[in-house]
C-alpha cells in the first residue's frame, strides 16, 4: 500500500464521519470527555477504539508492548494522571490479548533486544505464578494463562499507583478492570477483576485468580 492511499483513506474517513454526524470535528475541538482509559498492547491487531466501537474523543489510550504497568514508568503514570485528574475517566481497563508475542517471548526467555528489559516485568509475573503455570502443558494453553495472569497483575499495579490511590482517597469514582482480547474471534473476555476501592482490591484479585485457575483446570481436563 502506497502512502498516498493512507491520505486518501484519511480524507474518506473524515468525510464519512462529518456526513454521518455534521459538526463532529468542530465539537471535538472544543473538548474531549472520554469516560474510559484503555491500557493495552501495542500489537497492531488490537486497535483499541475499533474493538469497542468508540469514536474519537470517547477513549483515552495508552499502549505499550505487552500492556505492562510499571510504577516507575513516567509515560504511563502521566497518562493515568491526566486521564483521572483532568479528564475524570470513570473506568480504566487493562487489556491484554491472547497470542501476545511479548508475553510469549517472556515465557520462553527469548532474547529480542532492549525489550528484554521491559518484558522482564512479565517474567516476574511468570515466576510469581510459576508452580501453577508449569502444571499446565507447555504450549498455547500455558501462554493464554500467562496473558491473563499478566492482565491481573498489571491491573493490580494500576490500583496500587499513587494516582489511583489518591483518586479513591478523595472519593473519586474510578473502576479498574482486567480484560483479554481474542485475536482469533475479535471478542473481549472479562477477567472479572473490577476494583473500585482499596478495600475491594485483595478480594477482587483473589476471586479473579481463583476463577482463572478454575477455567484453566477445566480447559486442561478437556484437552
Ligand atoms: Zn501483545
Amino acid at each position: 500500500m502506497k502512502l498516498d492511499t493512507l491520505f486518501e483513506k484519511n480524507r474518506e474517513w473524515a468525510r464519512d464521519i462529518e456526513a454521518r454526524t455534521p459538526g463532529f470535528f468542530s465539537r471535538l475541538l472544543q473538548q474531549q470527555s472520554p469516560q474510559y482509559l484503555w491500557i493495552g498492547c501495542s500489537d497492531s491487531r488490537v486497535p483499541a477504539n475499533e474493538i469497542v466501537g468508540l469514536l474519537p474523543g470517547e477513549l483515552f489510550v495508552h499502549r505499550n508492548v505487552a500492556n505492562v504497568v510499571v510504577h516507575s514508568d513516567l509515560n504511563c503514570l502521566s497518562v493515568m494522571e491526566f486521564a483521572i485528574d483532568s479528564l475524570q475517566v470513570k473506568h480504566i481497563m487493562v487489556v491484554g490479548h491472547y497470542g501476545c508475542s511479548g508475553v510469549a517471548a517472556a515465557m520462553q526467555n527469548q532474547r529480542i533486544g532492549i525489550a528484554d528489559n521491559w518484558l522482564r516485568h512479565v517474567q516476574d509475573v511468570r515466576n510469581q505464578h510459576r508452580e501453577w503455570l508449569y502444571s499446565l502443558p507447555d504450549g498455547p494453553l500455558r501462554l493464554d494463562a500467562l496473558c491473563e495472569l499478566n492482565v491481573l497483575e498489571q491491573s493490580l499495579n494500576v490500583c496500587q499507583t499513587t494516582v489511583v490511590q489518591d483518586a479513591w482517597a478523595r472519593g473519586q469514582e474510578v473502576v479498574v478492570h482486567g480484560w483479554v482480547y481474542g485475536l482469533h474471534n475479535g471478542l473481549i473476555n472479562d477477567l472479572r477483576m473490577s476494583v473500585k476501592s482499596p478495600d475491594a482490591l485483595a478480594g477482587a484479585y483473589a476471586e479473579a485468580l481463583a476463577n482463572l485457575h478454575a477455567r484453566y483446570a477445566e480447559r486442561n481436563g478437556r484437552a
